[in-house]
């Protein structure tokens, strides 16, 4: 029976938020060590079934190893990158002879002194295992395709869509990959093309739901084994930066780099419709009031900036800043991630007039703390919402109310994890009805759809202010040259391996 050793070890680097990914983090998020939980992974986990399902009709044993990932923050302290690197390459020990290697990870890992954290584990990982033992690994589309990674494993594979709606479907491609390899019955060949674009590309609408399309149809071609878009993770300042095709051919390489530049070329030629319009706050605000206008439902508002699924802060004032400086109430903005102002809270109790500070601690992109007189309308020890469809607690939280002298309020869900918008829940668990709002203004970049579209008016995106502004030019890179990348130019400079 051949013996696959399989370990995660992810998370998407935003090299520009005040917040080191430290274990506490990881440990938030998800953390299974092989000597505390064996196995890490089992058939129990509903989502890991179908590589069960393809793992049995082969007849292979799965040997699970450290299974961590970290909700996206800043740049990883060193000793917590270097201490689970080496604790997967202990648990890979461990495991004794194995017959191939399959990595969960994301691709856009930073840590200190590590700008390619993938790179560096995989050519660690290579080194332990030698040469003959393939090694397939897993990256999130918003990844930095590396040489060290392209050199250390023999297949990458990405997701396809954004959102990640195919996590699983493409680990059961990699893990076929690489069986078929073990075996001797393929041989792949990758070739990655790259073109300098900087940005965030939704899947769900044209012209990049059809531009997926095309890669599953390229897979279905003989001999090509997998193709797929590394769109980039803008928000990670490292020389890697950028958007690029991978194609993995069974064994030609020259066909491989071919078809990846065919699709990077084809991808380029879009580049002005893959984008999503942002307003900016004011415009953001003033179209708002004039929809609310004519329309019952609130308008909600993504503040696409300070998204924590990107890494962002989630404390920025920004919004509620604007909307007191312009005495504009009948909103309500959630969840800010602040503690401090949760726990004065939980303190004075509901009902309780307070003078309270909010937001805006963490750094430079949160903006400044707000100074308010307010009325704590609730408080609770958790707050579930759902979130892509589970459930997601914001932790420790408490709502107040801001009275305007118009006497509209502007009501703030505070929070105590860093949790993006997903539902209702954040405002109707702690007694804010979000229908009865002008606006609702959501940190969250996309996720937040499903649950406040159904509830909106309308849906506007504005992220100009924040740690992960939409426009890439307002982004303050320090590693590249961004002369040679769009949008900072039409005309990049294409890498042509
Ligand atoms: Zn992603």
């Amino acid at each position: 029976m051949k013996r696959l050793f399989f370990a995660m070890l992810g998370t998407e680097t935003n090299t520009f938020s005040p917040i080191p990914t430290g274990l506490g983090i990881w440990r938030d998020t998800l953390l299974k060590r092989r000597r505390e939980t064996n196995p890490t992974v089992s058939r129990g986990h509903g989502v890991y079934a179908p590589l069960f399902s393809a793992l049995d009709r082969r007849g292979w044993h799965l040997e699970p190893g450290l299974q961590a990932f970290a909700t996206p923050s800043g740049i990883t302290p060193r000793n917590t990158y270097e201490s689970l690197r080496d604790e997967l390459l202990a648990d890979l020990a461990d495991a004794g002879k194995v017959d191939a290697v399959l990595l969960f990870l994301h691709g856009a890992m930073v840590a200190d002194g590590y700008d390619d954290c993938e790179g560096d584990l995989l050519a660690r990982v290579r080194a332990q295992v030698g040469a003959q033992v393939p090694i397939g690994a897993e990256l999130d589309l918003h990844c930095h395709v590396t040489d060290a990674m392209l050199a250390n494993a023999d297949v990458l594979v990405g997701y396809k869509h954004y959102p990640h709606i195919d996590t699983y479907e493409r680990l059961v491609d990699l893990f076929e990959i690489v069986a078929d390899t073990t075996e001797g019955k393929v041989k792949p060949t990758m070739a990655r093309a790259r073109c300098r674009m900087l940005g965030m590309f939704h899947t769900t609408r044209e012209p990049m739901s059809g531009f997926v399309e095309q890669l599953y149809a390229l897979e279905r071609e003989p001999g090509v084994l997998n193709a797929w878009l590394g769109h980039g993770f803008p928000y990670g300042d490292v020389p890697d930066v950028g958007a690029c095709a991978v194609v993995v051919t069974d064994g030609d390489a020259a066909k491989a780099q071919r078809l990846a530049q065919h699709l990077r070329d084809s991808f380029f030629a879009m580049r002005d419709a893959v984008v999503t319009d942002h307003f900016s706050i004011d415009d953001a605000i003033d179209t708002a009031l004039d929809i609310t206008t004519t329309d019952s439902l609130p308008v909600t508002i993504a503040d696409t900036a300070d998204n924590t699924g990107g890494g962002a802060p989630g404390d920025s004032t920004y919004f509620l800043t604007r909307l007191l400086e312009r005495g504009i109430g009948g909103a309500a903005i959630g969840p800010l991630y602040d503690p401090g102002a949760v726990a004065i809270c939980h303190d004075a109790g509901v009902g309780a007039r307070i003078s309270l500070r909010i937001g805006g601690k963490l750094g430079l992109q949160s903006g400044t703390p707000v100074d308010v007189d307010c009325e704590v309308v609730a408080t609770a020890d958790r707050v579930i919402q759902t979130l892509n469809g589970g459930p997601s607690n914001i932790g420790r939280s408490a709502s107040v109310r801001i009275g305007l002298p118009d006497s509209t309020s502007i009501d703030v869900t505070l929070c105590s994890k860093r949790v993006q918008a997903g539902s209702p829940e954040i405002f109707t668990a702690l007694d804010i009805e979000p229908r009865s709002k002008r606006m609702l203004i959501v940190k969250s970049t996309q996720h937040f759809h499903a649950g406040f579209a159904p509830i909106s008016s309308r849906v506007l995106y504005a992220g100009d202010r924040g740690a992960l502004q939409s426009r890439m030019q307002d982004i303050p890179y320090r590693r590249i040259d961004t002369s040679k990348y769009w949008p900072f130019t039409d005309t990049p400079e294409f890498d042509h391996e």
